[in-house]
């Protein structure tokens, strides 16, 4: 697929000497039909800066270019990636920002000048889960992104889309996410679709905000999800011992504290968060 002038990512990366490193997460992806994918799927890219994390040898970055993104920011960790990405910055004038730096410690709010934002990413596997918490913890609500669309490993996608349905994917990140946002596995990635290949198949997942589902304090929902899950098997009436009174507690979310964690919907949980605040 020819989606630019720029050479293709193989060479890129031979180029300037882009060995993958297994410490900063790097599985690239060459193939330009599936960065296109992955673009496409987004949505809308048009009137909204996109925000990517790693941006590597830039084969997603370039996509998104290519699909119409007015602007993309993008943040590297990996300095030796800053000329590939700058060369990509030159071929498509004023709609690339490269930030050089942890995106763990970087806030994107401080580069959209005011426009509207999606979160698009084939994220480094060792900080994906924290950076997606910390996008789902943004204050105010809804926040700074119209939507999120990541890759990760489909175990994580799993855990991320859990539903008590599915008892054994459900949890505090499925409870925080779901309760945030509507949240999709969208397609399947074989490990040989990058390079270096990783152990296990990937997923590319959509997170669309939700407006307020249920009022309650995110520090609270996650005090009391991080106690529930701990021991998930265990009854409430036992699992929620730490937090004071759990019967009470139970009582007030209309259970009666038999019930397991991971057979409660959020609805519950936010019910739980709620009761612990009024005491
Ligand atoms: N987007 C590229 C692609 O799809 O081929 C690279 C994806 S690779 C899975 C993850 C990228 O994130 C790497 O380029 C890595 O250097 C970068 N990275 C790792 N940790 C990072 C961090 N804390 N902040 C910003 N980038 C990071």
């Amino acid at each position: 697929m020819m989606l630019d002038t720029l050479p293709p990512l193989r060479e890129v990366i031979r180029a300037y000497g882009l060995d993958a490193r297994k410490s900063l997460g790097q599985n690239f992806l060459l193939d330009l039909n599936i960065t296109s994918k992955i673009a496409r799927s987004a949505g809308s890219l048009e009137d909204h800066v996109v925000v990517e994390i790693g941006p590597g040898p830039g084969g997603l970055t370039r996509a998104l270019l290519a699909h119409g993104a007015a602007r993309v920011v993008a943040i590297e960790r990996d300095p030796r990636c800053l000329p590939a990405l700058q060369a990509i910055a030159d071929a498509y004038p004023g709609r690339l920002t490269i930030i050089e730096g942890d995106a763990l410690k970087i806030d994107p709010r401080d580069y959209l000048e005011g426009m509207p934002a999606r979160i698009v990413a084939n994220l480094p596997y060792n900080v994906g889960t924290m950076l997606l918490i910390g996008w789902l913890r943004a204050e105010p609500w809804p926040p700074f992104y119209s939507s999120m669309t990541l890759m990760f490993q489909r175990e994580v996608a799993e855990r991320i889309t859990g539903t008590p349905e599915r008892p054994h994917d459900y949890g505090r990140l499925g409870v925080l996410a779901n309760w945030r946002c509507e949240t999709k596995i969208l397609f399947d990635l074989p490990p040989a679709a990058f390079t270096p290949p990783p152990k296990v198949t990937s997923s590319v997942v959509r997170l669309v905000p939700r407006p307020v589902l249920a009022p309650c304090r995110l520090e609270t929902l996650e005090r009391v999800t991080s106690t529930a899950f701990a021991q998930r098997r265990k009854m409430i009436r036992q699992s929620l011992k730490s937090l004071g009174d759990p019967m009470a507690l139970a009582a007030a979310a209309g259970l009666d504290g038999s019930e397991r964690p991971e057979t409660l919907p959020i609805e519950t949980f936010l019910a739980l968060a709620n009761a612990l605040d009024a005491r």
